[in-house]
């Protein structure tokens, strides 16, 4: 039997009874299995999150902030069971998955305060402040929200948008990717064990094509918030104007990574790896595409090639392993298509491109650069989402924004230069929703993220992944007499 969805504060096995087995990416064994879930199930959970909403909505930012607190603690009480099935489901080293564990308490201790903060800002006066007239503005909670996640980051993905929507007062109906939904069930159960009212959270496993389309179409669903790939948005988007459900969307990115001649050779070296191949390169801000000033590119070149080959690579459990296998046999070959792409369109294949010896079974490649490539080669211009790094070079600084600017993306940017002038000048003209100056990669939960152009709409963490979920609405009250010229109205109330 499957795990089932998590409904209504309890296990719920799914009307079809159909399953999707969970695969170990490292030896590409089944050890578990989820539920396929149905049109009936994504209904039964988003009922559950209307009816709890009624009484959600009503409770004051204290006593969220007092239950997203003692969640803050349970993930911290849980930290090694919750990184060590991330790890097991997904791949990723284990010591990241015990950042991501970490990161998700201080993330729900964030948005604890912030639903206090919500109390305090109460309902803000707007307007003419004469005595005829009171305007105020107040946040109300969106409403029950439809939350659909990727399998890169699975406990960050759903902590995102789970703990500012439940700050907000809103309520959820999570779909994890069908990939990777066994934390996502196993932080649920422990949400509901630390006081959430059942049916504020909601999470049914299942695909895309099913349960995740049954989401965005339901009617009970007020808001859509996608994490994914572009061309998922696009379709979410679609089903979601029927209705006009708001959608938020999290997409993809072609992120270029700039580095100088006047760089400190080591640091920028480690950057570059870092940003190209943490987490395997299955981050949506991965700096998947290097322009090196060309005075410089050769001895950069090898070191990072020193790097890549360095890099350990093995189970994600395993001791001192800081590369994990892809996350599926599908991903893994469409990895491997762009690295043929890239040697068929004429790319030297500086290192990697295979998988690593010694790993006959999982998904591995090893981490793989090619240089010599040119801005139409389908290595620089699609995302990959593995660890695959496109390089080029350049002569100015001018070449370089060009030619980091001309993507349809625009999720984030890095820039790596000594002179902290040039490193302001040329991260002002790079298109993205984030960028980064002599690093890459960092997550500072405090600070907006999203993207422009193709990577998105919308913005998550910090005060804005709040604001995300509220609606401000306008009580507008006249206190004036009861003698109304309407067309006078507009001088009186400048006179006030
Ligand atoms: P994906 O679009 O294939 O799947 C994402 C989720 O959408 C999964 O839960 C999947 O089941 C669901 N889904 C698929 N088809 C659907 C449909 N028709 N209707 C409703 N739901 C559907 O993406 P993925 O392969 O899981 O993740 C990789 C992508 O996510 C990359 O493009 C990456 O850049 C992006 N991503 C973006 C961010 C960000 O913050 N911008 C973060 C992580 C990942």
């Amino acid at each position: 039997m499957s795990r089932g969805h998590f409904i209504g504060n309890a296990r719920h096995p799914g009307g079809s009874g159909k399953k999707i087995d969970c695969i170990d990416p490292a030896t590409a064994m089944t050890f578990d299995s989820i539920a396929a879930g149905s049109a009936e199930d994504i209904d039964a959970a988003v009922c559950a999150a209307r009816r709890a909403f009624t009484a959600w909505k009503a409770t004051t930012g204290a006593e969220r902030a007092r239950i997203l607190r003692a969640i803050s603690g349970a993930i911290t009480a849980n930290r090694d069971r919750l990184a060590e099935i991330e790890t097991r489901d997904n791949g990723k080293p284990l010591p990241e998955a015990f950042i991501d564990v970490d990161t998700i308490a201080q993330i729900f201790a964030m948005y604890a305060d912030m639903a206090e903060e919500l109390d305090a800002r109460g309902e803000e006066a707007v307007g003419p402040s004469g005595g005829a007239m009171k305007t105020t503005v107040a946040y109300r909670p969106v409403g029950v929200i439809g939350m659909i996640t990727p399998w890169n980051f699975p406990l960050e993905q759903f902590t995102w948008k789970v703990a500012p929507a439940l700050a907000a007062g809103c309520c959820a109906v999570v779909k994890p990717s069908e990939f990777t939904s066994l934390s996502s069930l196993e932080l649920a159960a422990l949400m509901a064990g630390a006081g959430l009212p059942p049916g504020v959270i909601n999470v049914v496993t299942g695909t895309g094509a099913e349960a995740g389309a049954a989401l965005v179409r339901h009617p009970g669903v007020d808001k859509m918030s996608f994490t994914g790939s572009t061309a998922t948005g696009k379709q979410i988007m679609r089903i979601a104007a029927e209705d006009l459900k708001r959608v938020s969307l999290e997409l993809g990115g072609k992120n270029p990574l700039i580095v100088f001649d006047d760089v400190d050779l080591d640091a920028a070296v480690q950057w570059v790896g870092f940003g190209a191949f943490v987490n395997q390169g299955q981050v949506c801000t991965a700096s998947s595409r290097l322009l090196v000033q060309e005075s410089i590119a050769g001895r950069f070149l090898d070191r990072l090639t020193e790097l890549a080959e360095a890099i350990h690579i093995g189970p994600g459990s395993a001791e001192g392993v800081k590369m994990g296998p892809l996350i599926s046999q599908a991903h893994h070959d469409k990895v491997m298509s762009y690295v043929q792409a890239g040697m068929e369109a004429g790319a030297r294949l500086v290192t990697g491109g295979s998988r690593p010896p010694g790993l006959n079974a999982g998904y591995f490649v090893a981490p793989t650069i090619f240089a010599d490539v040119t801005p139409d080669m389908t290595i620089w211009t699609e995302e990959i989402f593995g660890p695959v790094l496109s390089v080029m070079t350049f002569r100015t600084e001018e070449e370089a924004v060009r030619l980091a600017n001309d993507t349809p993306y625009g999720l984030a940017a890095s820039v790596l230069s000594k002179d902290r002038a040039r490193a302001e000048r040329v991260g002002d003209a790079l298109e993205a929703g984030i960028i980064w100056q002599n690093c890459s990669n960092m997550v500072v939960i405090e600070a907006p993220w999203g993207g422009i152009k193709k990577s998105g709409m919308g913005r998550e963490l910090g005060r804005w992944g709040l604001e995300s979920y509220l609606e401000p609405r306008q009580k507008t009250r006249w206190l004036g007499d009861g003698s109304l010229d309407w067309y006078a109205l507009p001088d009186r109330l400048a006179a006030e």
